[in-house]
């Protein structure tokens, strides 16, 4: 395959992903801020870069799957940045989830250099990102999504374009409520069981046979009875995750009731220590306001 492409970011998501990039038979060089992250997709036959100015210098295409939005400004427009090492027409992915609004202001930047910059952030978990099965939900110029459509097969199953630049972040805040407000629901429905002298083991059981079945009752729900807080996706990114939202209802005046609560709840995670802990570690504070 003849089109190199560069990945920056090489976490819980990143090389899971970066390392179907590679077995789909893209040349790849990669960059993490943490050297340790990138000795694995080298041992696998990819190129270690030494900044992502030196990815964008190296790879056709470049892909970005980092915590925040400030972290994507950095590898974007900071010193020895992606954009000091870009040429004209080079498409840049970025896959994090991150402010829709920083993700608007970073596509302008990339157009202003004749870059095409698509926020192209992902929902399955690392289960999906091993597996290759993630959902990719795309914002930016359709033309370039299509040019690098197969590179985004090799990571994902459902891929698609929502809307103009950002259009993909808003959809990935749409995502996170719904899932973070099913944990909420889920946690307190399996804490009642437990309270009541029922086996939640149980209770689980008979609920993913119905109409309450869910991802997340199946997946979180496991961990929630067994106390495996191992992450996953950690306390901090979730939080991350819910002031975004919350953000973006602000700016267009929709209340998000439920989505306030539990970013309140994952506040009284953090301020515990928990910000490194999987975001199912919700369920040990409903189960103290229980009384458990
Ligand atoms: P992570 O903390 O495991 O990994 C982030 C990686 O980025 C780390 O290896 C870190 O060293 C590196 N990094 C940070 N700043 C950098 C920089 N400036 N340059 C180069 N490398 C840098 O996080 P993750 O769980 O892989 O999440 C990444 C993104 O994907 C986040 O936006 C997250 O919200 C999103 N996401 C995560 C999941 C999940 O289940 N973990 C699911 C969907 C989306």
């Amino acid at each position: 395959n003849g089109v190199t492409v560069g990945f920056i970011g090489l976490g819980i998501m990143g090389a899971p992903m970066a390392h179907n990039v590679l077995k789909a038979g893209f040349p790849l060089v990669v960059f993490d801020l943490m050297e340790e992250a990138m000795a694995p997709l080298v041992a696998a036959g990819a190129t270690a870069g030494s900044s992502p100015r030196s990815v964008a210098e190296a790879a056709d295409v470049v892909l970005l799957c980092l915590p925040d939005s400030g972290d994507v400004q950095a590898a974007l427009a900071g010193p020895n940045g992606v954009f000091e090492g870009v040429n004209p027409g080079q498409i840049l992915v970025d896959m994090s989830s991150i402010s829709p609004v920083v993700a608007r202001e970073l596509a302008a930047a990339a157009a202003a250099r004749d870059v095409v910059l698509l926020d192209a952030p992902v929902s399955g978990g690392q289960a999906g990102a091993v597996a290759g099965t993630l959902s990719i939900m795309v914002g930016g110029d359709a033309q370039a999504l299509e040019q690098v459509k197969p590179i985004l097969q090799a990571m994902g199953k459902t891929i698609v374009h929502v809307g103009g630049p950002g259009a993909g972040q808003v959809a990935k805040v749409c995502n996170q409520i719904v899932i973070a407000v099913t944990i909420e629901a889920v946690a307190e429905a399996l804490v009642l069981a437990a309270r009541a002298g029922v086996d939640p083991a149980l209770v689980r059981e008979a609920l993913l046979g119905g109409y309450a079945y869910s991802r997340v009752l199946e997946g979180h729900g496991e961990r929630f009875l067994q106390h495996h807080f191992e992450p996953g996706f950690k306390t901090r990114l979730q939080v991350k995750d819910l002031n975004i939202a919350l953000e973006t209802g602000r700016s267009y005046g929709v209340p998000l009731l439920g989505t306030a609560l539990v970013h309140q709840l994952y506040m009284s995670l953090m301020a515990r220590g928990k910000g490194e802990a999987d975001h199912a570690i919700l369920v040990t504070l409903l189960e103290e306001l229980a009384g458990q």
